[in-house]
């Protein structure tokens, strides 16, 4: 069981404030196609993901099936680390259930939402904003009865009539809640209007401040943003981001963990934020995640895609070769990546291909090396990914290229 243990970094205040890695792989990423998992996955994928350093990790939504509500129960039991989390609806079943199945935790939050925007009021919940208020009240402060640490989202924040988002805040603070996510459901802002929320509230509501209340963001994707929105909420005083692995979520998916954690370490000068993220451990749980679901990440994705750290084009090659912070703003292994792959075709120079014979043990002259490009650069025409097996066959029927360098 403690394996899972993260290593805690000590506490260096000099290194700016901390911003609190809220992981919701297992949640919302898990409740987008393609994603379900079964529970012992579930199990893997919390043990990996508690490893990585993620300060609470939303393991579910408790009501939403017996086998969700088991599973949770069980990373409650075996993870140890992060906080474990159940997602409920502001309703009394949602909280118990919530409650029973983070109950072994060591430590455990309830999170708990309500659509707070007018449209969905009336569309989906059919009730008043006074209802709301009321159901706020007494649902947070129900959830408190469980928890001392109870998360709430004022689900469509960001389409939600200002000035009752701030009553909203206040109901929910006076009845108990210690965290207040503000969340940008559908992927609509961008990040002056999602970190200008914040300072709203911030403002409005002294008590935030005052109390230590901790202001968390929950981004989607739906028009790429979800990082950008995250990381302008932290300026604005937020201090917990949810995110997912490979950025997983509904629709578009949520912010991406590893994105948002090279980010604060990359850009430092900028963003002097700490966390707890173990960096090395980014590109493992990215590839686990993928073993676990229908995808992995896409090719292109930054810190973790197959290309992030894959330099194609002779120029970069020879600069990457020469020194990797030419076309390189982080090493591949400081997240994790086994090694830089150089990834030959008919793009690539001949230096990168002399290096790469050099990795496969066939180190070649310079007039050897002249004979094996020319039928490289005739193969790469081709043929658009050229294997090791590939490389060393170039060299096989010519017997006027000896291997000896
Ligand atoms: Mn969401």
């Amino acid at each position: 069981m403690s394996q899972t243990e993260p290593p805690v970094q000590p506490e260096d205040p000099s290194q700016g404030p901390r911003v609190i890695f809220f992981d919701t792989t297992l949640r919302d990423g898990e409740q987008s196609p393609g994603c379900t998992m079964h529970a012992d996955e579930k199990l893997r994928l919390a043990h990996q993901i508690a490893s990585l350093g993620v300060d609470i990790l939303e393991a579910g939504f408790a009501i939403a099936s017996e086998g969700d509500s088991e599973s949770i129960r069980t990373i409650a039991r075996e993870v140890r680390g992060p906080k474990i989390a159940s997602l409920a609806r502001c309703k009394r079943e949602d909280i118990e259930a919530a409650a029973r199945s983070v109950e072994p935790a060591h430590r455990a939050r309830i999170h708990t939402f309500l659509s707070t925007s007018d449209l969905h009021l009336a569309a989906k919940l059919q009730i008043t904003r006074e209802q709301a208020l009321d159901q706020i009240a007494e649902m947070v402060a129900l959830a408190r009865t469980y928890q001392d640490d109870v998360e709430f989202s004022p689900e469509d924040a960001t389409r939600t009539d200002r000035d009752f988002l701030i009553k909203v805040c206040e109901v929910a603070i006076q009845a108990g809640a210690t965290t207040l996510n503000l969340p940008d459901t559908v992927g609509y802002c961008i990040p002056q209007d999602y970190a200008q929320m914040f300072t709203d509230v911030r403002t409005r509501i002294p008590r935030i401040d005052a109390e230590g209340i901790i202001l968390s963001a929950h981004c989607h994707d739906d028009l790429g943003l979800a990082v950008a929105n995250t990381i302008a909420s932290v300026e604005a005083g937020v201090r917990q981001v949810e995110c997912a692995i490979n950025g997983i979520g509904e629709r578009a998916g949520n912010a991406s963990l590893e994105e948002l954690a090279a980010i604060f370490i990359t850009r430092k000068d900028k963003l002097p934020y700490r966390h707890n993220i173990v960096m090395s451990k980014l590109y493992p749980t990215s590839q686990m995640l993928a073993e676990c679901i229908t995808f992995g990440a896409a090719p292109n994705k930054a810190i973790v895609g197959a290309n992030a750290f894959a330099h194609a084009a002779g120029i970069h090659q020879h600069g990457v070769m020469v020194n990797p912070l030419t076309y390189e703003i982080m090493t591949p292994s400081s997240v994790g990546v086994p090694h830089n792959s150089l990834v030959l075709g008919k793009h690539s120079g001949r230096r990168a291909l002399e290096q790469r014979y050099v990795e496969l043990g066939q180190p070649l002259t310079r007039e050897q090396l002249n004979v094996v490009y020319t039928r490289f650069t005739e193969l790469a025409d081709r043929k658009k990914t050229i294997y090791d097996q590939d490389l060393l066959s170039l060299l096989k029927p010519a017997k006027d290229v000896p291997v000896t360098a």
